[in-house]
């Protein structure tokens, strides 16, 4: 209470701004306008099936869906630039809320299933840095908008980082994938029930390979769970 009556004062006082447009944002506004909010590229059917084909290239057919949200283009780069590298915690939870929680929710499609959402690991060094893990960030905004649509869903740190690998950004898919190899693991049992859906959410995905090795690692340990991926953009 005491916290939200200093966070109004504090906003009266230094009104924040839309991080794409610059306007000045309402009390209810965090980091991004509603306009922005709801003008940001979404992904259209052939390509949200291009970003479903990935998930076909493993093994393993138990991934059951491989879903990204947005286009990794003009605001939504901003968006993932200000989540990795601004600082902005708070600007995940409303993405995450806004753009994840729907997907969530449609792919229960009315069921009423345990749900429990995990983050791509990053690197212990890494998080330093940052101060946070923008796809924990994610996550947890996607939590927050499912338990508001009526879902019973909980937050679990399944996967964790093995090794500081290379920054992907200057790798082919072939090298990425490699890069990827024995990079995660899942973090000792945590209590999943048996009927649940994991949904495993990381910002952008470009080839996939990074989701593909977690769904891999908790299909491990896991192995009668359902899995399901997201990420907020898909780079083209
Ligand atoms: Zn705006």
């Amino acid at each position: 209470m005491f916290s939200n009556g200093l966070s109004f004062l504090t906003r009266a006082v230094f009104p924040q701004r839309c991080l794409q447009c610059n306007v000045v944002l309402s009390i209810l506004e965090q980091s991004l306008c509603q306009f922005c909010l709801c003008s940001a590229p979404r992904l259209d059917s052939i390509a949200a099936q291009r970003t479903m084909l990935l998930s076909s290239t493993l093994p393993t057919r138990k991934i059951t869906s491989f879903r990204a949200a947005l286009y990794f283009t003009g605001p939504v780069q901003i968006y993932c630039y200000g989540l990795k590298y601004g600082g902005n915690y708070s600007l995940g939870v409303v993405l995450g809320k806004h753009f994840l929680a729907p997907l969530i929710v449609s792919t229960l499609a009315g069921q009423r299933r345990p749900v429990v959402v995990a983050a791509m690991p990053v690197h212990m060094l890494r998080r330093l840095g940052r101060g946070y893990n923008q796809s924990e960030a994610l996550a947890r905004g996607a939590l927050q908008g499912a338990r508001a649509a009526g879902v019973e869903v909980c937050f679990e740190e399944l996967l964790e980082k093995t090794a500081h690998r290379k920054s992907q950004i200057n790798f082919d898919p072939f090298q990425r994938w490699n890069n990827t190899k024995g990079a995660l693991r899942t973090t000792k049992k945590k209590r999943v029930p048996k009927d649940a859906l994991i949904f495993i959410i990381d910002d952008t995905v470009t080839t996939g390979s990074s989701l593909l090795r977690a769904a891999e690692a908790v299909l491990h340990d896991y192995p009668k769970i359902e899995v399901h991926l997201l990420a907020l953009a898909q780079e083209l």
